[in-house]
């Protein structure tokens, strides 16, 4: 039986998703949000989540090295955790590496998987809630950089306005409330999904099947 938490607790990759229309249940997101991570079931994961670990660590830890390189300081990962505490729930997260230089910083994330404008949302994520999470960093203008194997996507500052910081609440505010969010099963959310149908019910497994052919355009 899942423990509930006292108050939500949203971890940023929970949002990214949501926030773009990769994904439409929200309900996965509050579930996790109010509830205990070690008191409910998650799908196994696989093979390929192993090797996206060893991909992941050898291209951050190139990053890292080039930026080092420059004569710049690098905090890495766990020195990056945040907790930004609201009142009606806490939002945690941990950017791969923050650079900064009076008054000015940068955050990277990298990402060895296709380009998707999640990955840009995510950046933007950290670099609203950094600078309100951890006092060292009150008062320093991010941008951030998404940085792949073959390019990297920066992102200003300005691109945290009010109409982003408003969507980014707004999903916060559903996730958090005591009313369970919607719940939208499709074979695709469902895929990758890490709750298992001991939790939600609706779950659809299966292969996502082959397209379909017609003569008609
Ligand atoms: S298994 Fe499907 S319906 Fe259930 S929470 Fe996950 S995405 Fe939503």
């Amino acid at each position: 039986m899942p423990e509930e938490r006292v108050t939500p607790y949203i971890w940023v990759s929970w949002l990214t998703k949501l926030m773009v229309g990769e994904s439409m249940c929200e309900w996965a997101a509050w579930f996790k949000a109010w509830n205990e991570s070690w008191s409910y079931k998650k799908m196994p994961s696989d093979f390929d989540s192993t090797t996206w670990k060893i991909h992941h660590t050898l291209l951050l830890n190139k990053v890292r090295s080039e930026l080092e390189s420059d004569g710049k300081t690098v905090f890495v990962e766990n020195q990056n955790k945040f907790t930004l505490r609201g009142k009606l729930a806490s939002l945690g997260g941990k950017p791969d590496l923050i650079t900064t230089t009076a008054g000015f910083g940068t955050i990277y994330d990298v990402k060895t998987g296709n380009p998707s404008p999640a990955h840009h949302v995510q950046l933007m994520i950290y670099m609203y809630a950094i600078p309100r999470a951890l006092k060292h960093y009150n008062g320093v203008r991010f941008e951030g950089k998404v940085i792949y194997e073959d390019h990297e996507f920066a992102i200003s500052n300005s691109a945290v306005d009010t109409r982003f910081i408003d969507n980014l609440a707004n999903l916060i505010r559903r996730i958090a409330s005591h009313t369970p969010a919607k719940k939208v099963p499709s074979l695709i959310d469902c895929s990758f999904c890490n709750l298992t149908d001991s939790d939600c019910f609706e779950k659809i497994q299966g292969e996502i099947p082959e397209s379909g052919c017609t003569k008609d355009f």
